[in-house]
């Protein structure tokens, strides 16, 4: 009996997930990833300087994020992450002032009316208003930004500045005037349709790429597949309506009997032959999607600046701190920084890193009045250009299923479309979907055949 053989190009989350569900269905798989590591836009790597292990992006996962810990758990390490015992978030304001969203373990949506009751920054009339979004949370209205849809919905000002603006950036990357409301609806839903437990907030402490790359990779070798670093595919060769190879780009071709693209957008439309755009919706749309960027600075600092794991940060550039010494010490891992993070960085994105490591601290300085004078010991700048795919009003119809009308040519990642904000959760469960349509399309003719 010989296996089929499918190629899934791209190793990131959807590309792994993808081919951890085809080994797990007895397919053998080969993974073509073009870095020299897996892990696409969730990696971590040594910093060149300390050895200490630095993402490329600190990420945030929320307890419901439910297909990705059931890849985890497949992987045998979710205990790699870390999660809160209840959303709660602590946010800094330029000045020291704090104010805490702390939701109690009631349920939802309750849990959230709570926490944002007892947030010291909002007007009682904005707590009020509050209600309002939960209630229209439910309702479908296309066409509308976050800035729109929240003005509609009677948010002030001010409870957009403290509560909005930052939620929707945080999990959106993209400001309210450009994303679009549905996304915003989406992450509402996750935060407030499953029980409480499911809000909580959670974070790897571990390096991004040891939460799953080589895990997957051992379970994709163990079932016969193969995975290739260092193996850029530069085009596809088709066979009539059916992709019959993937071109590499050091010359040489794979054949297979089903391929799989886990590639953001832009890479996806490197690959296609002319011909085939304008033959299918999923591939002429490629050029619709635009990226919003992330950038990222690391600090070693001669002092501790908080206690906390992470921290808003209110009315700066830089919008989250995360004490990477504090996380990383619950694996035992050792580490003497802070990340800062600043999403839907456009304008920030041709900076110089001097400039962008001393608004970072700047802004640090700003928030917690005892780092006035501290030095850094030592900065490093990470830039994400194509962060996530910037998913603004009228997109949503644009994000491609799964199957492509290349009859066995199928498609995965956070960009498709799976209702989802472009998030790892939305890649892994992109991924969970092309991995059954890939099987329904081979089984049970080919799969185990003679
Ligand atoms: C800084 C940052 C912070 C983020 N924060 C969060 C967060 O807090 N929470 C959250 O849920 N999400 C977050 N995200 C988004 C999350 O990282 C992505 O949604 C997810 O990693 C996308 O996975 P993917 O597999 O779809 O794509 P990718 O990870 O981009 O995988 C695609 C892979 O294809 C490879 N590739 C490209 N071209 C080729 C080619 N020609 N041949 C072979 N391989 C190729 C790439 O190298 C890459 O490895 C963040 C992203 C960034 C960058």
């Amino acid at each position: 009996m010989t296996p089929a053989h499918v190629v899934v190009i791209g190793g990131g989350f959807a590309g792994l997930r993808t081919a951890v569900s085809l080994a797990d269905a007895g397919i053998r798989v080969t993974v073509l990833e073009a870095r020299g590591s897996l892990g696409g836009r969730a990696r971590s790597f040594a910093d060149p300087a300390t050895g200490e292990v630095v993402d490329n992006g600190q990420h945030l996962f929320l307890a419901g994020y439910e297909a990705t810990l059931r890849f985890l758990k497949r992987l045998g390490t979710q205990d790699r992450l870390i999660f809160q015992d209840r959303l709660s978030v602590v946010f800094v304001e330029p000045g020291g002032r704090v104010s805490r969203l702390d939701c109690p373990p009631l349920p939802a949506p309750w849990h959230l009316a709570a926490g944002v009751a007892g947030l010291s920054s909002l007007s009682l009339a904005d707590k009020w208003k509050f209600m309002r979004v939960l209630k229209a949370v439910s309702r479908e209205e296309d066409g509308q930004t976050v800035e729109e849809w929240l003005t509609r919905q009677g948010q002030s000002e001010g409870s957009r500045r403290i509560f909005w603006d930052p939620l929707t950036i945080a999990t959106l990357n993209e400001i309210p005037s450009r994303a679009s409301a549905s996304g915003l609806r989406a992450v509402l839903r996750v935060l407030l349709k499953g029980p409480w437990p499911k809000a909580r907030l959670g974070m790897p402490k571990v390096g991004l790429s040891d939460l799953y790359t080589e895990a997957a990779r051992r379970i994709i070798e163990e079932n016969g597949g193969e995975v290739r670093v260092n193996a850029p595919v530069a085009g596809l060769t088709l066979e009539g309506s059916r992709v019959r190879a993937a071109r590499l780009a050091n010359g040489s071709s794979l054949e297979a009997e089903s391929v799989v693209s886990a590639l953001p957008p832009q890479a996806l439309n490197r690959l296609l032959p002319d011909g085939v755009r304008s033959s299918d919706p999923a591939f002429s749309n490629l050029d619709r999607f635009s990226s919003s960027p992330i950038v990222s600075v690391n600090l070693w600092l001669d002092r501790p600046v908080t206690k906390a794991l992470f921290v808003g940060l209110i009315g700066t550039r830089f919008q989250w701190l995360f004490n990477k010494e504090a996380i990383l010490k619950k694996a035992g891992i050792e580490a003497r920084y802070v990340a800062l993070i600043l999403s839907a960085a456009q304008a920030y994105m041709d900076q110089p890193n001097d400039a962008l490591a001393a608004m970072a601290l700047e802004d640090l300085a700003a928030c917690f009045p005892h780092l006035a004078a501290v030095r850094p010991i030592r900065s490093q700048v990470v830039r994400e250009r194509d962060a996530t795919v910037s998913l603004g009003v009228g997109m949503e119809r644009f994000r491609p299923s799964a199957r492509t009308r290349l009859e066995n040519f199928f498609l995965a990642g956070d960009w498709t479309a799976t209702g989802l904000p472009a998030t790892i959760e939305s890649a892994v469960l992109s991924g969970e979907e092309c991995a059954s349509q890939v099987i329904s399309h081979l089984c049970p003719a080919t799969l185990n055949r003679p």
